[in-house]
């Protein structure tokens, strides 16, 4: 067999030219979205008022496994993707372990995370079907960059509604969006309805991703010509992301290598989902075997402390309701440093998928995550993402195991992206300064008690 090389890269004719729905290969789909009004379970012209038309067929198609990726959104991944997978040789020998690693590295790109992957593809549907722009909200930022990216590649407008707290924090990601010609409004604003009702309700808050997502929802549908958009949770989101899963199966398998373990971060689901559907797709059917690690952070952790509840999207409670592990639509999580990690909820597929076993999760708390980030970092060079920093620490837990029991498992994990933005997050881990948050039961069950209690 010959030595795997440091990064395995695909050919332009190896990259996917479909994504992968694992949703048509569940035998528990994902319960529906329901209508916040009247409970009722969302079709096709619900939605459309809110989302594009071919997005919304996306979200409700659990029956077909294969959905061609268009020639325009696959020639836009050939500028940056397909993505390296790189073989961690540097921290397997620093490690000293037995095991073998591979991390997927998503952050090649100028937003610097994965999230362009979806970011193409809603932006291609929305021109498609005529619309002037699209509105959203972006946490940590890099969801806003990666749409104000591809809102600028096919001459779309773009809102964004950006969490205020993240907004003063991390101004350079700002004007990285306002370069790419978007809007940029911090949440909450005095500019919607909701932003003004959440301001009266919690003077001065920072904000929230939930807030955020009332306010952007609102605007689209307020204005003519203008759709919303989501970064994440909603299953054409991990339907896009499918693609990381699928490179990383085809290089592996070009060198026919099997993981064991599969880790990535949970925030809203999207690049776990994205990285571990075509392999749950073969569990399912009982052709493989693998153990699959979600990492969350110990500060909002909704699958290992969360109920599986239907509850509300978003903390207006405009969006649609979603059967998922949640911590309540009123939890406000602590202002941490993983950004992207900070939803009360969880993608609805992987919500089932994890209630039917097919995955484990893990928290892990802040201190441990920059520890992980850094180690990596001084052997494998990229400075990592936060949020990609869980699955990094999990990745070396897993990976101690092994030197201790002698095991040579294979570990792939999803390393989503850079954290170029998150020097401040960095600097107070390095001024030993960082603080580790972990809400108490009663803390939980202030969110808990904002779940409704609905009934089918
Ligand atoms: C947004 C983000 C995440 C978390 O989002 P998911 O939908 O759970 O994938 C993780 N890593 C990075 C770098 C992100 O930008």
């Amino acid at each position: 067999m010959e030595k795997i090389p440091y990064k395995i890269y695909l050919t332009e004719e190896e990259m996917p030219k479909k994504w992968y729905n694992v949703r048509a290969d569940m035998k528990n789909k994902p319960a529906p979205l329901l209508n916040p009004k009247t409970l009722k379970p969302m079709g096709y012209e619900d939605l459309r008022p809110v989302f594009c038309d071919e997005l919304i067929q996306q979200e409700l198609d659990d029956t077909t496994a294969y959905i061609d990726i268009p020639e325009e959104i696959r020639n836009f991944y050939k500028m940056y993707r397909p993505s390296p997978l790189v073989r961690a040789y540097c921290l397997e020998e620093k490690l000293k372990t037995p095991a073998k690693i591979y991390y997927k590295f998503e952050g090649n790109n100028t937003s610097g995370s994965h999230k362009l992957n979806s970011a193409i593809a809603q932006a291609y549907y929305a021109k498609k079907q005529g619309l002037k722009g699209v509105t959203t909200e972006t946490g940590a930022g890099q969801w806003g960059t990666a749409l104000s990216m591809a809102c600028a590649y096919f001459g779309l407008e773009c809102h964004v509604y950006m969490v205020k707290c993240s907004y003063e924090q991390k101004p350079f990601r700002r004007e990285v969006m306002r370069t790419y010609g978007a809007q940029v409004t911090p949440s909450p604003s005095d500019t919607t309805e909701v932003g003004r009702k959440i301001l009266k309700e919690f003077p001065g808050t920072d904000g929230s991703l939930g807030c955020a997502i009332s306010e952007a929802v609102e605007a689209a549908t307020s204005h003519n010509g203008y759709r919303y958009v989501l970064g994440s949770v909603l299953n054409q989101v991990m339907l896009h992301q499918s693609i990381i899963g699928l490179e990383s199966k085809i290089a592996l398998d070009k060198y026919g290598v099997k993981p064991d373990i599969i880790i990535g971060c949970a925030g809203g689901g999207s690049n776990l989902g994205g990285l571990i559907s075509p392999f749950v797709g073969e569990m399912i059917k009982g052709n493989a075997d693998y153990q699959i690690i979600a990492a969350e952070p110990a500060s909002c952790p909704s699958f290992t402390r969360g109920k599986f509840a239907y509850d509300y999207c978003d903390t207006g409670m405009v969006c649609p309701l979603a059967k998922m592990y949640t911590l309540g639509s009123g939890f406000m999580p602590a202002p941490g440093h993983a950004g992207g990690l900070r939803y009360h909820g969880m993608s609805s597929t992987l919500s089932q998928l994890y209630a039917d076993g097919l995955m484990e999760a893990c928290s892990v708390i802040q201190t441990d995550v920059f520890a992980a980030a850094t180690e990596f970092a001084r052997c494998e060079g990229i400075l990592p993402a936060p949020e990609s920093s869980h699955a990094i620490k999990i990745a070396i837990d897993e990976a101690v195991k092994c030197r201790e029991t002698g095991e040579d498992k294979t570990i792939l994990f999803g390393l989503t992206g850079t954290g170029y933005f998150d020097m401040t997050a960095y600097k107070s881990f390095n001024d030993g300064n960082m603080s580790d948050y972990i809400p108490t039961d009663e803390v939980l069950e202030k969110g808990f008690a904002t779940i409704p209690d609905v009934k089918l």
